[in-house]
């Protein structure tokens, strides 16, 4: 008899551990043929980000190797997904298509159009859950409505209770046996053509493998992570930030594992209800990567100053804690939360630049770039968003480097020009005396730039402008 095979369709869940789709695949007991489809126009306003792209050719490089291991090797695609999916059904003769769903509004548009295709009537068409802990439409108030604050929606995920990862990657999967076309993964062009990447090698894996590595490691620091949340200069935070966005790792892999009941294992675990929290928020509000959730906001006297948008973007804004993340993120593709909130309210409050713009530069250079993350940590720091931090709140870059970073160490890592300065001034070397200065080699306008703003008076201002759309 001929085969239907099952055609696994991959997206941002590149692993095989925990992976609901590849599980539901395997009983239906029919060859496996997983594909990946490269489709930039499919992604509507949010194409992958440059550091994005370089993190998904390594991982697709390494689940390519892990299928190989076990027999089917990955087909890759490129063009419209509907349309090259059909193409390849039609090819193989698929019996059905089994894939996990994703949640930005795109990619939901991606999943409707193909239910639409006239083509899966002659298919068994099924997605699964395997990035969230519960489907965004899962979790309601009492009166069936969305959650709008985090806090009462947490509870409500408690009662749920976490669900737990019930799926061991397989030690073989079975293999269409006859031949598949295929591009390879440098046909989809994700590599930069200037190697500006050579910091991402050193500090990250990449893969299925590296996120395992790394949940492993952050276990034995799980007891300081609570600490380490706060402070940029400890090694405390997981770094599993990309991981989870390509899906080398799902959050009930973490549950299983980290599920200790420990303070500092619900501390991280309320991290990944977050997460979830922002994948709702955005499900049920789409329209919020690009319009605030919080109307006012429409009408708020933001400034354009490209000048202004450059200093911040290079982390040339002469606040050595905004500096020091914004070279972090360029160099590393990553940046810790306590100084992407820090250099948020630093663009959106003391600049009066639009969050959009700021939201833009994140996505194209941070590895683990996340519409539904991205959207939440922005419109929270300017304080439109959902549960936001308030708008009068804001962050004083000087006071939160002597709290987060007391010794400056961060700081000296990323703006290696102020590393011999004296931990007293770190924060604010333009009030350190011009011996110290001169002694740490240090000319404020040369070696490292003046301020771009003043503090307290940009802090006035946006204060003002706040008051101008509360009317
Ligand atoms: P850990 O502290 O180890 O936390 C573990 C996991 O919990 C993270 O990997 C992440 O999935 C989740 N998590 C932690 N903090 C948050 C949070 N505040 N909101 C939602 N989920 C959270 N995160 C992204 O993954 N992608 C983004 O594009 C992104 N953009 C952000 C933009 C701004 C302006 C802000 C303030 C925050 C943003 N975040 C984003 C959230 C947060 O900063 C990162 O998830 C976190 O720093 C990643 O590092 P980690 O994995 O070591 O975190």
């Amino acid at each position: 008899m001929r085969s239907s095979p099952t055609i696994l369709w991959f997206r941002q869940d590149l692993r095989l551990d925990d992976n609901a789709a590849l599980e539901a695949a395997l009983e239906r007991g029919e060859p496996i043929i997983p594909v990946y489809i490269w489709s930039e126009k499919d992604e509507g306003d949010w194409p992958l980000g440059a550091a994005s792209r370089w993190w998904l050719h390594q991982s697709l490089t390494s689940l390519q190797s892990e299928l190989e291991k076990r027999g089917p090797s990955l087909t890759i695609r490129i063009g419209g997904v509907a349309e090259k999916l059909a193409a390849l059904a039609k090819e193989v003769n698929a019996g059905a298509i089994y894939f996990n769903s994703r949640y930005e509004p795109a990619a939901m548009q991606q999943e409707q159009e193909l239910e639409r295709a006239s083509f899966v009537k002659d298919l068994e068409l099924k997605s699964f859950n395997s990035s969230l802990l519960f489907d965004p439409s899962q979790i309601r108030n009492q009166s069936g409505g969305n959650f709008k604050v985090f806090t009462p929606y947490y509870k409500a995920c408690l009662n749920h209770g976490f669900p737990e990862s019930a799926f061991d990657a397989p030690k073989t999967l079975p293999r269409f046996k006859g031949s598949i076309s295929s591009h390879k993964i440098e046909d989809l062009k994700l590599l930069p053509k200037i190697n500006w990447a050579a910091g991402f090698v050193e500090s990250w894996s990449p893969g299925e493998k590296g996120a395992s590595k790394a949940l492993k490691a952050f276990e034995k620091k799980l007891g300081g992570y609570l600490k380490g949340r706060e402070r940029p200069d400890l090694d405390g935070v997981s770094r599993l930030s990309p991981h989870l966005h390509f899906g080398e790792i799902g959050p009930r892999q973490i549950v299983s594992q980290l599920n200790s009941g420990d303070i500092a294992a619900e501390g991280f675990l309320r991290q990944l209800v977050w997460r979830e929290f922002s994948y709702y928020t955005l499900f049920h509000n789409p329209e919020t990567p690009l319009t605030p959730l919080d109307k006012r906001f429409q009408n708020f006297p933001w400034e354009k100053d490209q000048a202004l948008l450059t200093s911040w973007q290079k982390g040339q804004t002469g606040f050595p804690l905004v500096d020091a993340g914004m070279r972090q993120l360029w160099h590393t593709g990553y940046m810790h939360n306590r100084v992407r909130m820090v250099v948020a309210s630093f663009l959106v409050k003391d600049l009066l630049l639009p969050w959009q713009e700021g939201a833009r530069w994140f996505w194209d250079t941070l590895v683990d770039a996340d519409l539904a993350n991205n959207t939440m940590g922005w419109q929270w720091t300017s304080g439109c968003g959902v549960d936001a931090a308030p708008y009068f709140r804001i962050f004083n870059p000087v006071k939160q480097g002597e709290k987060f970073d007391p010794d400056g160490a961060y700081v000296k890592q990323w703006v290696p020009e102020l590393k011999e300065l004296d931990a007293k001034w770190i924060h604010h070397p333009w009030n350190a005396p011009s011996f110290d200065l001169e002694a740490a080699g240090i000319r404020i306008g040369e070696t490292y730039p003046e301020r771009i703003v003043d503090h307290d008076f940009a802090r006035k201002r946006a204060l003002s402008a706040l008051a101008s759309i509360s009317k």
